[in-house]
């Protein structure tokens, strides 16, 4: 089975009949995992694979309408204890496909810039966007619990598991010279 991030990934998808804005295409991915990647420093695995959906749909004779469905458990750690934490992401993600720039398309379809192609043909690989769709799905940052405690800066240890036995007063050189000062 493929893995949906790897780079020469392709999703292969067929155009419903052209000027046929009734038609949907509904097709679907699943890898059978797992997927491990690092994405801007932070692991990920999706150790049961992802799943992906796509529905297409002509909304003007020149305009395709993509509907990328992503959902998956993932694996990562926690920004502060490094615990590893388990997650579900799914969403939804819309792209548009044209023949036409987008100011001269003549319905505005808002912040949605089309993807401009030469032309349409039978099918379209929309592997790029189902790849861009799962990583703007990932969180931006993974907390194992909102109130982690994190990891003590200088012995390591695991604060959530309880208290280290480092010095708790923080000594900095400027809080100590402000000491010096009798308000
Ligand atoms: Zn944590
Ligand atoms: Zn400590």
């Amino acid at each position: 089975m493929h893995n949906l991030i790897e780079k020469d990934f392709k999703a292969i998808i067929s155009l419903p009949p052209r000027n046929d804005t009734e038609a949907e295409i509904f097709s679907q991915w699943d890898s059978s995992g797992p997927e491990e990647f690092n994405f801007y420093g932070q692991d990920f695995i999706f150790p049961k694979g992802i799943h992906a959906e796509a529905k297409a749909k002509w909304i003007e004779p020149e305009v395709l309408l993509v509907e990328i469905f992503i959902e998956g458990e993932i694996v990562s750690s926690c920004a502060r204890c490094l615990a590893p934490v388990s997650l579900e992401i799914s969403g939804n993600l819309m792209y548009l496909y044209s023949t036409k720039s987008a100011d001269s398309l003549e319905e505005d379809f808002g912040d949605e810039e089309p993807i401009e192609l030469e032309n349409f043909g039978r099918v379209l690989d929309i592997g790029p966007q189902i790849q861009e769709s799962i990583f703007a799905l990932l969180p931006r940052k993974i907390l194992c619990n909102e109130n982690c405690k994190g990891l003590c800066p200088s012995c390591g240890k695991n604060l959530n598991e309880g208290p280290c036995s480092c010095e708790k007063e923080i000594s900095d050189p400027r809080l100590e010279a402000l000491k010096q000062f009798k308000f």
